[in-house]
């Protein structure tokens, strides 16, 4: 097996907003090795493998920075999983990490399982055991009594009151093995408090978020009102899941572009909730979301268009997540968001931009992956429509010929990779 690829004669966009006609991709071992137009990326001597890759086009692997692999999209099954031995979730994680790969994103924040099952399946992934995502694991740090009977995000060992017992469970968590706390600001639409509910304190969050970094780690907030989310920014956050009361306080978004902090909207999931909702009363249906749930969904999606447009504006670091797995919205459908994107007013470029370098700045990760760039991880994907014209043909897994995580060929749908292929 020859350790140098040469993927040659395909257009790359490499997440950094360039575009590049013709252009070679050296791959060697796990890592890019070099990137750019044909005529000045050059072949070292020595035996290497050319893959033609002309008609198409090549693109960082895809990320996703809120993805429920433990989610079913059932809407009425939403808490029933949590009865569910952790072996069996385990398997429908591997499930849905596998529909993930297949639809060519290569890392994706995964927001929790119930008893943090999603840290084993990143092992699995990292140690060789399972082909599929980088997964960035989520352990959550809730109000004591928050998630009541619902625990999608597996904040069982992380409800805490008071900063005393919010700094432990962050401990407790990172310890299992968490790479990013998410401490919750509000409530959801989904759970016992409605998404404008404050939860934790500052001083809470503050004592998390403080120990996790002291740790080396990631912090992200769940907060969807516009109290909730200033709050989680003062308490040093790094990242806002959701959002969608953000374009209320025009002070609160300079802080946001000011402190770096990333904003994962999420705008699919309710959306498409919202329109199988109106469908549903349109034929005289029911949707199969309990009424609370209905209630909620009416009035988060134009909230959630307002604060996109003004935060793309203002240069907020937007990031692409998409909270599949929850209900209407199964994993393998991630890059739906990305439409959505551009439904709201950004270019495909833009949307590209988001899910691929974007993202890794999010998750403080740029100098590993993000970008087809000399000494990057070699996560890349080969599509045979061109997404600057549609965006929507990410959503075709028939478009993604070719996934590629750290140099190893996880998808070859047209056989380029031949015996390189990894799984194939
Ligand atoms: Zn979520």
């Amino acid at each position: 097996m020859v350790s140098l690829i040469v993927l040659e004669g395909a257009d790359l966009i490499d997440g950094t907003g360039k575009l590049v006609k013709d252009a070679r991709v050296l791959v060697d071992g796990s890592k890019i090795a070099g990137a750019g137009p044909s005529g000045e990326v050059k072949v070292p001597a020595g035996k290497h493998l050319t893959v033609d890759l002309s008609e198409m086009m090549i693109l960082p692997g895809l990320i996703d920075l809120h993805a429920h692999l433990h989610g079913q999209a059932d809407p009425t099954t939403q808490d029933s999983l949590i009865n569910e031995t952790d072996a069996y979730q385990a398997v429908l994680l591997a499930e849905n990490a596998h529909r993930t790969i297949e639809a060519g994103f290569t890392t994706i924040k995964d927001m929790g399982a119930p008893n943090d099952v999603n840290i084993d399946l990143s092992r699995a992934v990292n140690d060789g055991v399972l082909k599929g995502p980088r997964i960035i694991p989520v352990a959550t740090v809730d109000m004591t009594g928050a998630p009541g009977g619902y625990d999608v995000h597996g904040t069982r060992g992380g409800e805490a009151s008071g900063p005393i017992e919010t700094r432990r469970a962050a401990r407790m968590k990172i310890a299992m093995g968490a790479e990013v706390v998410q401490v919750k600001a509000t409530g959801a639409g989904y759970g016992k408090f409605g998404p404008k509910v404050l939860i934790l304190s500052v001083e809470e969050m503050k004592a998390a978020v403080e120990e996790t970094h002291k740790l080396g780690k990631r912090t992200t907030a769940h907060a969807c009102g516009s109290e909730g989310i200033k709050n989680a920014v003062i308490s040093g956050v790094q990242c806002i899941e959701h959002g969608q009361w953000l374009y209320e306080d025009d002070e609160l978004i300079e802080m946001v572009v000011e402190k770096r902090v990333g904003w994962v909207p999420t705008l699919m999931n309710n959306y498409i909730k919202l329109k199988i909702m109106n469908e549903a009363t349109k034929k005289g249906e029911k949707s199969g979301l309990p009424r609370y749930v209905e209630e909620r969904v009416q009035y988060m999606v134009e909230p959630h268009r307002k604060s996109f447009e003004k935060a793309m504006k203002a240069g907020v670091l937007v990031g692409m997540g998409t909270d599949v797995g929850a209900p209407y919205t199964p994993n393998g459908m991630n890059a739906y968001e990305m439409e959505m994107f551009v439904k709201y007013g950004a270019t495909p470029m833009q949307a590209i931009e988001a899910a691929t370098r974007v993202n890794s700045q999010i998750l403080r990760m740029e100098d590993k992956f993000g970008t087809i760039e000399r000494g990057k991880e070699a996560d890349l994907i080969v599509v045979k429509k061109n997404p600057l014209r549609d965006i929507r043909v990410l959503q075709e897994k028939h478009n993604i010929a070719l996934v590629m995580k750290g140099g190893e060929t996880l998808v070859d749908r047209l056989g380029i990779m031949g015996s390189h292929s990894g799984l194939m």
